[in-house]
């Protein structure tokens, strides 16, 4: 695949500098990455590398795809931000586009996953305040999950490790076990005293941070029926699996069930900054003024999301997603049996794998994304003990196989060690 521009070298990268002028908020690996294309990505200094992370499940068409940057260029020449004080031809396409392809009615555009649950929850205490008749809401998430890292994403992700020291968090948040019914019943029940009642179940359809854990279909569908009886929001999380990523459009589709909000944003925009919250039958439940987003929904992110998504439908990428996650699936599975003590599960849908490590042994998945990266290949670590694997959702047969070549010698150098 050809890139338009020249090269740009910013060789010799210097860590110290970056490391003194950017905040340490991320344990970086010692790579600095300067171009890509497909699912291909070059270090400063010229290394190869095969990119099994897409930036966290973000860039579905890879890198420096055609579609993506005639999009970009078209866009910017033309206009790329305005205001929601006028109408926006982009954003009501792209709107369009994701209502006829989902179970949604309406679309509220903004930026980030984080930013589109914020908007998920607002609607939920809205709707109890005003449908439910419920003074002190209670939003339900399950333990394991990822929402994001504002205050109240960090308050519904129900893992102690991202909220510690940032209390005190945001009330009206309670959870719950994941995948299991009774834990839910009896949540509900317990919950629902005085001023206080369930508004909303918050899940994510497949966990991803959390260790790409699938959803159980007759636990999603039993939580569908209680929604349906109580009238309690179901939300979905479609941050990391939706958008093609689980081999279906939306990762509630491999469930049996539609839920009544979810969110996007990750692949959305194929890695320019997006987020959007989509609503079916409760879209009316904010009035003018009381919710917005500055850059929400612009027509730049608008104009190239909406290539990414005829892209994605024109060339039939989900088939790819299906075969590919399959052929990956059987490949980490046949090496997996070859370490039977240090590898005890593969799992996914479509495109997003993980690869769990045993519980007793020392070997971390943080240890074999490094020993991968020295053999050319680029991993994602869900938690301590589960390697992902999220590549583009245009990976080739070959990538895969090279992929899953690269894969098996770096496990080779740590399992010797
Ligand atoms: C990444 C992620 C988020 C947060 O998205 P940001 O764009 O980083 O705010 C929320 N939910 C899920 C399931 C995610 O994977």
């Amino acid at each position: 695949m050809q890139t338009l521009f020249p090269q740009v070298t910013i060789n010799p990268f210097n860590a110290d500098s970056f490391n003194e002028a950017v905040m340490s908020t991320y344990a970086r690996f010692p790579l600095a990455l300067e171009r890509g294309a497909g699912c291909r990505v070059w270090d400063t200094d010229g290394r190869e590398y095969l990119d099994f992370v897409a930036g966290i499940a973000t860039c579905t068409l890879g890198h420096a795809h055609p579609a993506m940057v005639e999009a970009v260029t078209r866009q910017i020449q033309k206009l790329h931000h305005v205001s929601n004080l006028y109408y926006i031809p982009e954003q009501g396409e792209l709107a369009k586009w994701i209502v006829d392809h989902s179970c949604a009615d309406r679309v509220f555009f903004c930026n980030s996953g984080a930013e589109a649950n914020e908007g998920a929850i607002k609607l939920a205490r809205k709707y109890a305040h005003t449908v439910l008749d419920i003074e002190q809401p209670i939003i339900l998430t399950a333990s394991g999950s990822f929402h994001g890292r504002t205050l109240a994403t960090i308050t519904a992700t129900a893992q102690p490790k991202y909220q510690k020291y940032f209390d005190p968090l945001v009330p009206g948040f309670d959870y719950v076990a994941y995948n299991d019914i009774r834990a839910l019943e009896a949540a509900i029940s317990e919950l629902d005293e005085g001023d206080y009642g369930v508004a909303a179940i918050l899940l994510e359809p497949l966990q991803g941070e959390g260790g790409v854990r699938p959803g159980d279909v007759e636990y999603f569908q039993r939580v569908r029926e209680i929604c349906d009886e109580t009238g309690i929001l179901l939300i979905f999380d479609e941050v990391q699996v939706g958008m093609g990523r689980s081999g279906k459009l939306w990762g509630y589709e491999n469930l049996g069930v539609e839920p009544d909000i979810f969110t996007s944003a990750k692949g959305l925009g194929g890695g320019i900054p997006i987020g959007a919250l989509m609503s079916k039958k409760f879209c009316d439940v904010f009035k003018p003024g009381e919710h917005a987003s500055t850059f929400g929904g612009n027509p730049f992110v608008c104009g190239v999301a909406l290539s990414v998504c005829q892209t994605l439908e024109k060339e039939n990428i989900l088939q790819n997603v299906q075969d590919r996650g399959e052929q990956l699936r059987n490949g980490l599975r046949a090496i997996a049996s070859k370490y039977p003590d240090l590898i005890t599960e593969v799992r996914g849908w479509g495109l997003i794998n993980g690869m769990e490590l045993a519980a007793d042994i020392e070997l971390t998945a943080p240890d074999i994304v490094k020993a991968a990266i020295d053999n050319g290949l680029l991993l994602v670590p869900a938690g301590p003990k589960v390697v992902r694997f999220v590549p583009p959702l245009i990976v080739t047969e070959a990538e895969v196989k090279m992929a899953l070549q690269a894969l098996d010698k770096a496990i080779a150098t740590v399992a010797t060690e």
